[in-house]
């Protein structure tokens, strides 16, 4: 899964009109989509999928937000696609991040954030296989 992230467009960016204008700088960077889905997390779902920021003071804001309104999750591919990946949606306070990032376009906090991008090769594994089937990836 080296060559392999997952992602989430997150609901501020979706209910903003943002997610083909991400959509399109993500491909224009080189990330092929695998799989993709549209949808609407419960707490239950938004809850385990943060599973391991539970102890976190941000926990409870996090996975409300998170299944506040619709995400757009996918598998993107690339080369290097999980460093890649985190380089061009910069860092995860927006106003740290490069300029010309998506979170630096389109972030207004540091928890409506816009994207999310894994953290490392397993990450991207678990978090993949959490959304998508076999059947659902190509
Ligand atoms: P992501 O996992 O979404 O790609 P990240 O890896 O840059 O983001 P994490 O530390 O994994 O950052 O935090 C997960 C998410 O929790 C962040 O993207 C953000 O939405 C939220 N978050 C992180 N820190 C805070 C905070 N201090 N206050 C509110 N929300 C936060
Ligand atoms: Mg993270």
């Amino acid at each position: 899964m080296s060559n392999r992230t997952f992602t989430m467009i997150k609901p501020d960016a979706t209910s903003k009109g943002h997610t083909g204008a991400i959509l399109d700088q993500m491909i224009k960077a080189g990330f092929s989509v695998k799989a993709m889905k549209w949808i609407q997390l419960s707490e239950a779902q938004a809850g385990a999928f943060y599973a391991v920021h539970k102890e976190r003071p941000f926990y409870g804001e996090l996975v409300e937000f998170m299944c506040s309104g619709p995400i757009v999750a996918a598998i993107l591919e690339k080369e290097n696609a999980v460093a890649d990946f985190r380089t061009l949606i910069g860092a995860t306070n927006f106003k740290d991040a490069a300029e010309g990032t998506i979170r630096k376009k389109y972030a207004t906090s540091i928890g409506e954030n816009a994207v999310h991008g894994s953290d490392s090769d397993e990450n991207a594994k678990i978090e993949a296989d959490f959304f998508f089937s076999g059947l659902e990836r190509f």
